[in-house]
């Protein structure tokens, strides 16, 4: 198997909050996730320590274009590396300006301080990957599996007997539980749920989750995740129904979460870490989001 080497990119000082994933093959490195901008300085650092520059990157390989994922891959396509990317996030690469809009009403003023800078990259560097495509770099091959759910564009890419999952395999840190990451605008709980079976098939023995590292009780990890994405939802639906305002639901919902770590044994410096990695306020909106446009029949 191909070493896979987990690149901690200490998102806001915190270790194991954000992970890029770099692969050696005989035709170079390959990343897989960028990180966002703001930690660029620390990307080039754990390269460093393989002995590579950022330039030294021809293939990168995104999970979806959240800003934790793939915020720094404008930097690295300044290097001339080809972006590998669901055709539906592929344009958001070119054509930055709405994406990044999109994010500020979430986000507001802190917008720089979390993601850094944005910027554009030519299109002839954007490759877009349909599903179960297969990537060869080198003496690794690559299969891109669609994964929607988390993100409409969001690839889980597989190598030999390891899955990067992005964010559809959950965020679970150190000794903690598995969570869903649920920001809006694309949440959809039926679509999460076929993307972990499609996950499941694939009889992977190890998962890579960039919030954070390598999990190796796959099937238990995953009927975890399934299980607490249940659970969330519902918790958000009897909210919702009774019209709780939003913002009311946040601060519920920051303390039904702090409850539910502190007894699955985690630290309140954990649980910060966990908040850094997958906002409350962001799970709030996007399930609130799903469940409006449930009600609305605007879900398939
Ligand atoms: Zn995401």
């Amino acid at each position: 198997m191909a070493d896979i080497r987990i690149l901690d990119l200490r998102f806001q000082g915190a270790s194991e909050a954000i992970a890029s994933f770099l692969v050696e093959t005989d035709a170079g490195p390959v990343l897989i996730e960028t990180g966002p901008d703001s930690t660029f300085a620390n990307l080039e650092k754990e390269l460093a320590k393989f002995g590579y520059l950022p330039e030294d990157i021809k293939h990168v390989l995104l999970t979806h274009i959240h800003f934790d994922h793939a915020g720094a891959a404008w930097r690295l396509a300044k290097g001339g590396a080809k972006i590998f990317v669901h055709p539906a996030g592929a344009v958001h690469l070119v054509n930055p300006e709405r994406l990044w809009n999109s994010a500020s009403q979430n986000y507001g003023d802190d917008m720089e301080k979390l993601w850094g800078q944005s910027g554009s990259i030519p299109s002839d560097q954007v490759i877009e990957v349909e599903d179960e495509a297969v990537l060869d770099i080198g003496n690794c091959r690559f299969k891109a599996i669609h994964t929607p759910g988390h993100a409409v564009h969001h690839i889980a890419w597989k190598l030999g007997e390891s899955i990067f999952t992005g964010d559809i395999a959950g965020v679970k840190i150190e000794n903690g539980p598995v969570v869903p990451p649920c920001p809006p605008p694309d949440i959809h709980i039926e679509a999460w749920k076929s993307s972990l079976g499609k996950i499941k098939a694939e009889k992977p023995s190890f998962l890579f989750l960039t919030h954070f590292g390598i999990i190796e009780n796959v099937d238990w990890h995953l009927d975890s995740l399934s299980y607490i994405l249940d659970d969330w939802s519902e918790w958000m639906k009897s909210r919702f129904d009774q019209g709780v305002p939003q913002a009311d639901a946040v601060t519920d919902f920051i303390s039904y979460t702090r409850h539910f770590l502190a007894a699955q044994g985690c630290s309140e410096a954990l649980i910060e870490v966990y908040e850094k990695a997958n906002p409350s306020f962001m799970s709030v909106a996007g399930l609130y989001r799903y469940w409006k446009l449930k009600q609305e029949g605007r879900l398939r």
